[in-house]
This record gives C-alpha cells, sequence and structure tokens, in this order.
C-alpha cells in the first residue's frame, strides 16, 4: 500500500497540466511563467496567491537570475511554504477537561468521518473521548457516528430528532460525569427546513458556552478539498456565524485543486489542523507546509 504523503502526492499531481511538469523542460521565459500561473490557477490558488506568488518569482527571475526549471521551482517552493507555513499549528488540547471540539461543515464535506479518525487520533494519545450526535435532523448522519463510536469503542450521544443543543448540553454533562477528557460534537451540515444552518450552528455554540463558559474549546470546519474555491466561501460563511478556530481539509488524497490551502493562506487564513488523505482511520494527518509544498510540486 502507498503511503500517506505518496497518495497525497498523486492526489495533488493530477491536474492535465501539473505544476510539477511545468518545471520539467525548458529554460525559463515570460510563457514559462504564464503557463506556471494557469497551472496554479488551476490547482484553485486563487487569483490572489497566484498574483502574488508570480510576482515574487518575476522579481527573482531577474534579479536573482533563475535559469533553470530546477531553479525556479526550488523558488516557488520557497514562496509557497513561507506562504502556508503561519497555517501550520497543530491542535494541542489544553488541561481543560472536557475539552469540547465543535465540528461543523456542509453535508459531504467528510465531517463524519473525520470525528471516526479525530477519536481514534485521541484514544491513541491515552484520552477519552465522548461523541455527541448534533445533526438530529438526518437519522443517517447519527447512525453513521454511532458505527465509527461503536468501531472505536466511544460512547455516542445521540437522540432521535430533538433539539441539536440539548444533545450537546447533555454529552458535556455525560462527559463530566464520566470523566472523560475529549468531547467531540457534531452539528449538521444542511438542514431539511426552512431553518437558517448558521442559526442552528450558532445556537448549538451558544449552549455549549451555557453548559460550559470556556468552551467550546476548538470550532473545527471541516472542508472538502475537492471543492476549491467554494471552499473559501465556506470558510467565511461559517466563521462569520460560529467563530472557527481551526480546520480539516479533506480528500486532498483525489483532489487535482489542493492549491485551494494557498488561497485559504492568503485570504482568509485559519490553522490547518489536519489533512485527510484516505477514507481510512489513519488517514489524518496534522499539516506540515513543506510536505505538502512538496508534494505540490512534484
Ligand atoms: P459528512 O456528510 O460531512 O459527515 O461526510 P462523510 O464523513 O460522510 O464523508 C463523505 C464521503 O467522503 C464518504 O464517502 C467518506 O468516506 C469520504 N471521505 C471523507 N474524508 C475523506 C478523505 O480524506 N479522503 C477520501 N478519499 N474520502 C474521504
Amino acid at each position: 500500500p502507498r503511503s500517506w504523503l505518496e497518495r497525497l502526492k498523486a492526489g495533488l499531481s493530477r491536474t492535465s497540466a501539473s505544476i510539477g511538469d511545468v518545471f520539467s523542460r525548458r529554460k525559463i521565459d515570460d510563457e514559462l511563467l504564464e503557463e506556471l500561473e494557469a497551472t496554479l490557477l488551476m490547482a484553485d490558488c486563487g487569483v490572489d496567491a497566484t498574483l502574488t506568488l508570480l510576482a515574487e518569482l518575476r522579481r527573482r527571475w531577474k534579479h536573482e537570475k533563475l535559469e533553470t526549471g530546477d531553479q525556479l521551482r526550488a523558488a516557488l517552493a520557497e514562496g509557497l511554504t513561507k506562504l502556508l507555513t503561519p497555517l501550520q499549528q497543530p491542535l494541542v488540547l489544553s488541561e481543560h477537561k472536557p475539552y469540547i471540539i465543535m465540528l461543523v461543515g456542509v453535508n459531504g464535506a467528510g465531517k463524519t468521518t473525520s470525528i471516526g479518525k479525530l477519536a481514534n487520533h485521541f484514544q491513541q494519545q491515552g484520552k477519552s473521548v465522548l461523541l455527541a450526535a448534533g445533526d438530529t435532523f438526518r437519522a443517517a448522519a447519527r447512525e453513521q457516528l454511532i458505527e465509527w463510536g461503536d468501531r472505536n469503542n466511544v460512547s455516542v450521544i445521540a437522540q432521535e430528532g430533538g433539539d441539536p443543543a440539548a444533545v450537546a448540553f447533555d454529552a458535556i454533562s455525560a462527559a463530566r460525569a464520566r470523566n472523560i477528557d475529549v468531547v467531540m460534537v457534531d452539528t449538521a451540515g444542511r438542514l431539511p427546513t426552512q431553518m437558517h444552518l448558521m442559526d442552528e450552528i450558532a445556537k448549538v455554540r451558544r449552549v455549549v458556552s451555557k453548559a460550559e463558559p470556556s468552551g467550546p474549546h476548538e470550532v473545527l470546519l471541516v472542508l472538502d478539498g475537492n471543492v476549491g474555491q467554494n471552499a473559501l466561501a465556506q470558510l467565511k460563511a461559517f466563521d462569520k456565524a460560529v467563530g472557527v478556530t481551526g480546520l480539516i481539509v479533506t480528500k486532498l488524497d483525489g483532489t487535482a485543486k489542493g492549491g485551494v490551502i494557498a488561497a485559504i493562506a492568503r485570504t482568509h487564513p485559519k490553522p490547518l489542523r489536519f489533512i485527510g488523505v484516505g477514507e481510512g482511520i489513519e488517514d489524518l494527518q496534522p499539516f506540515v507546509a513543506m510536505e505538502y509544498v512538496d508534494a505540490l510540486l512534484s
């Protein structure tokens, strides 16, 4: 089986003209730089990040007399790493018990899967975990979470129908009673009613703060790496509504749009806690800027 890094590389280099290919052949000239610009845009780096990166490359090309594709690649790697390094802020649990993590994101982003992976991750650190099935609207979401809980041997507080905020409240009380280290509160990603998703999630957040005034300690937004620039719109909307403190970007094992992380870094930076690189329980990795850039440019 291929390592997660190999899968990340394979996914990120899936564009028809991958970024890595641009460097392989010729000397640097305007045409090559334009091709590189188009490739970065296709990889969803966004206009802002792409223009900034290219301006810096053009400057170095003139002033430092870069000549070969390899030199250009190294210069771009440097620029990208500088851009992405501020996002490299691993999630460190504070001493607070229970440490409360709210997970938010639209349906299909990989929220439930990420909760399962995180439960495993924290248990490997010797932490006890409890899950709150805060998406009470979709029976499938609740069942899927319970399944992940079973697989990890973790209790899930769930309620058929009912108020998501009440489920979160109950979960926090249960965690206190059982001396649990980490509570993860799942939330809805879409509502079957006319009610606004953001209002619903903001309400859960308020109730969590009532149950635990220092919490939530982390509000993790799960974004699908495949949706490209749309991820930015989601980030802005969720951040405005509930205050996002960290990100998980999923499905980077199968996407050619991995540049979206550069767009996030440039226009709406948030700590990127983990990246999802597969469907398995181990396929959640801390974000390391240099590793990521290497995969993106390979
Ligand atoms: P939710 O609706 O946000 O809870 O999304 P799910 O957790 O149900 O995930 C939706 C689909 O994406 C499922 O088929 C997952 O197996 C898949 N998925 C989630 N994360 C990843 C990832 O990092 N890589 C890949 N390849 N698939 C993923």
